[in-house]
C-alpha cells in the first residue's frame, strides 16, 4: 500500500494525497491552490495524474482549498464518486458552484484586460491602415468598464485579433457535474470506497460537515488504517461538535496518520470574550441610532456571529434591532447549517433543540437574497445589524453597505475575521482603528469604495479570537489524549516551519513523525 502527498504539502493550500491499496486509487481531497494568481493558477491547472485512474474522492470537507479542484477532476475522465458527511455535499451545492463563477469571472477579467490593452495599442497606432472612424469606435469601447462589455463581445474581439485567451480553470456546468458525483453520509458510518476499503468519518470540529477520515483497509490477508484529519477545529468552543478524541477500537491501530498542522508552532491568545465585546459594540452603537456593519466569510464565521447575537437577545442584553445576512451564499450556507442540527453539540441540543427552536432561526433574522431587497437595506437608516461577505471586503454586496454607512459616526464597521494585506477591510481596520487611538482627533481618514473616495466617520471595532483552526495545544492534545495508537505520523497542510516544528515537537514526545515532501510516496509495510 502506498501514500502519496501531493498537495498542502509544506504549504497551506491545495490539500490532496493519494491512497493506493489493494488495487484502488482513492483520492483523499481535491483542494484548490490559493495564492497569487499566476503561480496558484499554474499549480490548479494539471493534475500529478491522469484524473481516470482514480477510482474514488474522499473529501474531508467543503473548505475550497480541500474541495475546490473536484470540478476539475469530474470534468477529465474520472468516473468515480466523491465521499464526504451529509452537511459537506450540501454546502458543496453552494461553494463550488461560488469557485466556478470566480473561476468564470476571473477569466473575463483576464480576457478584458487582454483586450483592453491591445487597443491601447490601436488607438496610438501610427499604422495608416486604421481609419479614425476606427480608433473613434476604440476609444468609445475603452471607456467602458469590464462589466459594461459583453462577454460575448470580447471573446470576438480577441478572436478577429487573433489575440491570446484565458479559459477559466472550470466554468458553472463543470461545477454542476461535479455536483452529480458527490454522495453524503452520516458520521461513524463505514462506506465502501473500493475494494475492501471502508471510509469512516469523525467529528472533526472545524467547520459544518467536517470530518477526520479514516479508510480501512483489507490488502493481502492484513488490515491497515489511514487517519486523516483534513482541518482541525478548536476543543470548547460554541456550536459544532468537539474533535473527536474517542474512536471506535477498529479504527484506533493506525498505520499512518496525516494530520494538519496550520498552527503547528502556534497557541492561540487565551480566548478573549467574544460575547463581552460584541455587547459593548452592540449598546454603544444603538445608543446613537447607529448601524453595525459586520464584514465576514459566507460559511463558518457568518453563522457564528448570528449565534452570538441570538445568546445576547435572549439574555436580553443589548436591543433587539433586525439582523440582516446579505449575502447570497451567506443565506444558502446559512440554511444548510439551520438543516444540520445533528451536528451542533450537547449544550445546542439542551438549549434549543430540546425545545423545539434552532440557534439560527429567531423573530430579528432576515435575509435579503434579490438584488432590490439588498439595495433597500443599504439606504435603511434605522438601527440595524447586516453581515454581508465578502469578509475582507474585496467584492460583493459587503461594498454597497459600507459605501451608505461609512462616512456616518453613528455606524459601526465590526471586523470579525482575518484581513489580508492590500485589501480594503484591512485598510479600513488600521486607519480607523489608529483614528479611534488618536481621540478621533484631526479630519477623519478617507478610503476608497468602488472607485470613489469616502471620509472614514464610522467606528471600526475588531472581534479577535475566532479561529476555526485548533493551535499546537489542541493538535497535542489529539495525538496524546485521544484513544488512537498511530505508529506514524505525516504532517501536512502547514507552512514548512509550522509542520517542521511540530515534528521536532512530536519527537520529543517519542513519536515517530514526519514532514512529507510535495510528490513523495511513501510505502505502509
Ligand atoms: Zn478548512
Amino acid at each position: 500500500m502506498h501514500i502519496t502527498f501531493h498537495g498542502a504539502v509544506r504549504e497551506v493550500t491545495g490539500s490532496m494525497h493519494l491512497v493506493e491499496a489493494n488495487g484502488s486509487r482513492i483520492l483523499l481531497d481535491c483542494g484548490l491552490f490559493q495564492g497569487r494568481r499566476k503561480e496558484s493558477a499554474e499549480k490548479n491547472r494539471s493534475f500529478p495524474f491522469d484524473g481516470g485512474t482514480v477510482d474514488h474522492v474522499v473529501l474531508s470537507h467543503a473548505h475550497i482549498d480541500h474541495s475546490g479542484r473536484i470540478p476539475l477532476l469530474t470534468s477529465s475522465n474520472f468516473t468515480g464518486r466523491v465521499t464526504c458527511t451529509r452537511p459537506t455535499a450540501d454546502a458543496c451545492k453552494y461553494l463550488l458552484m461560488d469557485s466556478a463563477k470566480i473561476q468564470e469571472s476571473d477569466a473575463n477579467y483576464l480576457n478584458y484586460k487582454i483586450l483592453r490593452s491591445f487597443l491601447h495599442g490601436q488607438v496610438n497606432s501610427a499604422d495608416p491602415s486604421i481609419s479614425q472612424r476606427e480608433k473613434k469606435n476604440i476609444r468609445a469601447m475603452l471607456k467602458k468598464s469590464a462589466h459594461e462589455l459583453d462577454v460575448e463581445c470580447i471573446r470576438e474581439l480577441q478572436e478577429r485579433h487573433q489575440l491570446e485567451r484565458v479559459t477559466p480553470l472550470y466554468t458553472i456546468g463543470d461545477a454542476e457535474r461535479a455536483l452529480g458525483c458527490l454522495e453524503g453520509y452520516p458520521y461513524n458510518y463505514p462506506v465502501p470506497v473500493g475494494d475492501n476499503v471502508y471510509c469512516s468519518f469523525y467529528d472533526a470540529g472545524h467547520i459544518l460537515g467536517s470530518a477526520f477520515v479514516f479508510l480501512r483497509i483489507k490488502e493481502n490477508g492484513r488490515n491497515y488504517t489511514i487517519g486523516f484529519t483534513g482541518d482541525v477545529g478548536r476543543f470548547n468552543t460554541p456550536i459544532l461538535r468537539d474533535p473527536t478524541l474517542e474512536f471506535r477500537e477498529e479504527d484506533r491501530d493506525v498505520d499512518l496518520f496525516i494530520m494538519e498542522t496550520t498552527y503547528g508552532d502556534r497557541e492561540h491568545e487565551a480566548g478573549a470574550d467574544l460575547m463581552e465585546k460584541l455587547r459593548e459594540v452592540l449598546i454603544q452603537t444603538f445608543s446613537q441610532g447607529g448601524t453595525v456593519v459586520v464584514p465576514a466569510f459566507a460559511f463558518g464565521r457568518t453563522q457564528e456571529i448570528l449565534y452570538y447575537i441570538r445568546e445576547l437577545y435572549d439574555r436580553n442584553e443589548v436591543p433587539k434591532v433586525p439582523v440582516y445576512v446579505d449575502s447570497p451564499l451567506a443565506i444558502n450556507l446559512t440554511e444548510v447549517t439551520r438543516a444540520h442540527p445533528e451536528t451542533y453539540d450537547a449544550a445546542i441540543h439542551e438549549r434549543f433543540l430540546e425545545k423545539g427552536k434552532n440557534p439560527f432561526l429567531f423573530d430579528q433574522l432576515r435575509f435579503t437574497p434579490s438584488v432590490e431587497e439588498s439595495m433597500d437595506l443599504m439606504k435603511d437608516e434605522s438601527p440595524h445589524i447586516v453581515i454581508s461577505a465578502s469578509g475582507m471586503c474585496e467584492m460583493g454586496r459587503i461594498l454597497h453597505h459600507l459605501r451608505y454607512k461609512v462616512h456616518d459616526p453613528r455606524n459601526t464597521i465590526l471586523a470579525v475575521g482575518f484581513m489580508a494585506e492590500n485589501t480594503l477591510g484591512r485598510k479600513m481596520l488600521e486607519l480607523g482603528l489608529e483614528y479611534e487611538r488618536s481621540g478621533r482627533a484631526g479630519p477623519p481618514p478617507v478610503v476608497k469604495i468602488l472607485n470613489k473616495v469616502y471620509p472614514l466617520k464610522a467606528r471600526v471595532a475588531r472581534m479577535d479570537g475566532f479561529s476555526a483552526h485548533a493551535d499546537k495545544r489542541g493538535l497535542a492534545k489529539l495525538v496524546r489524549n485521544s484513544n488512537l495508537r498511530a505508529k506514524r505520523i505525516a504532517l501536512v497542510h502547514g507552512e514548512e516551519s509550522q509542520s517542521l516544528a511540530f515534528s521536532r515537537y512530536l519527537a520529543g514526545e517519542g513519536r515517530q513523525a514526519f514532514v512529507p515532501q510535495k510528490g513523495e510516496r511513501i510505502e505502509i509495510a
